[in-house]
C-alpha cells in the first residue's frame, strides 16, 4: 500500500505538520527543512521532534520526504557557490538525521552552460563530499522537466550521477509525474513503459518516492507547471493506474498540486485512496463529493 501526503508548511514546527497531515488523511508528508529560498535554519526543538516521532509511530506513517530548497544548485561550477550549497546540505542532513525514516529529496541542478557532463560531475562531487560526513538520511535525486539547462530531465543523467558515486546505495530517485511527462516520457499513455525504462536505466530498486502532480502542459513541453489532479494533461485515469501499480506499492506519494487550502489535498488524498481500492473515476469523484468538508 502506498502512503499518501502532500507538501506541508514547517512554519509552526514539526508536530504541527504531523497534525496537519492527520487532518487531511495523510500518512506521509513533505516539508522544507528550512525556508525554501534557503535562509537560516531555526534552532532545533528536541521536544517538538519527539512529539512528531510519537505521532508518526502512533498513526503508522510511512517515510517522510524532506525537500531541499530550490535555490541549491549542486551542478554549479562556481567554487564559492558550491561551498555554500555543500554547507547548507550538511546542515539540512544533520537536522534530518534527528528524524526516523526520512528522505532528503533534491533537484540535481542546472549546468548553466558548462555542459551536461561537467554539470553531472559537479553534482556527484557535491553529493560525495556531503555524504563523506557520515549522515544516514538517504538522498533522492528528483526527475526533472528538463527546463533550460536543468539536469535530470533524462533518466540517463540521473544514472550518470549515481554511477559517478560508485552506485552508492544511499542515493535514490524520486519520480515526479509532472516532470517526467514534461521531460518527454509519456506516462499518461504508457506508465509501465516509462517504469520499464526507469528500471533499465536507473534501476527501480532506487525509486523511493513519487511526486503526484498533474501537468498544465503536454508531454515533452519542458515547462514544469503543476496542475490539480484531473485538471491537467495527465488526467484521473492516469492517477488511478499510478496508485494501483504493483511496482509503486509501499512508496510515499506526495502531492505538490496547486491547492490553496489543506482541504484540497484532503480531497485529492481521499480520491487516490479510493482509486487504490479499485473505485472508478466516477465512483471516486462522487464518493468525495458526498463527504462533508470540515
Ligand atoms: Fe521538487
Ligand atoms: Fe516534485
Ligand atoms: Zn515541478
Amino acid at each position: 500500500m502506498p502512503y499518501y501526503g502532500c507538501h506541508l508548511s514547517i512554519s509552526k514546527g514539526f508536530e504541527a505538520m504531523g497534525k496537519d497531515a492527520l487532518f487531511i488523511g495523510a500518512d506521509t508528508f513533505a516539508f522544507f527543512p528550512r525556508n525554501p529560498r534557503g535562509g537560516q535554519m531555526r534552532p532545533l526543538d528536541e521536544l517538538d521532534i519527539q512529539r512528531l516521532k510519537q505521532l508518526l509511530q502512533d498513526h503508522e506513517f510511512g517515510p517522510l520526504v524532506a525537500h531541499a530548497p530550490y535555490i541549491y544548485n549542486m551542478a554549479t561550477g562556481d567554487p564559492e557557490a558550491s561551498a555554500v550549497v555543500r554547507q547548507r546540505m550538511k546542515e539540512d542532513l544533520e537536522r534530518l538525521d534527528h528524524l526516523p525514516n526520512v528522505y532528503y529529496n533534491i533537484h540535481p541542478g542546472a549546468h548553466v552552460g558548462q555542459g551536461q557532463e561537467q554539470g553531472i560531475s559537479n553534482v556527484a562531487s557535491v553529493i560525495k563530499d556531503v555524504l563523506s560526513e557520515g549522515f544516514s538520511t538517504p538522498i533522492l535525486l528528483e526527475t526533472m522537466a528538463g527546463k533550460g539547462t536543468e539536469l535530470g530531465g533524462q533518466f540517463q543523467e540521473l544514472a550518470a550521477i549515481i554511477s559517478e558515486l560508485d552506485s552508492d546505495p544511499q542515493v535514490g530517485v524520486c519520480l515526479d509525474t509532472c516532470h517526467v511527462s514534461d521531460g518527454g516520457y509519456d506516462v499518461a499513455q504508457d506508465l509501465d513503459g516509462v517504469l520499464d525504462e526507469l528500471d533499465q536505466v536507473v534501476g527501480l530498486e532506487r525509486l523511493a518516492a513519487v511526486h503526484v502532480n498533474d501537468s498544465k502542459n503536454p508531454a515533452g513541453s519542458h515547462r514544469d507547471r503543476h496542475e490539480l489532479l484531473g485538471d491537467g494533461t495527465l488526467g484521473l485515469d492516469f492517477f488511478r493506474s499510478l496508485v494501483q501499480s504493483p511496482r509503486l506499492k509501499d512508496l510515499p506519494m506526495i502531492l505538490e498540486t496547486p491547492n490553496k487550502k489543506l482541504e484540497g489535498y484532503k480531497r485529492e488524498i481521499a480520491m487516490l485512496r479510493a482509486f487504490e481500492q479499485g473505485a472508478t473515476v466516477q465512483e471516486a469523484q462522487s464518493q468525495i463529493e458526498s463527504e462533508p468538508t470540515q
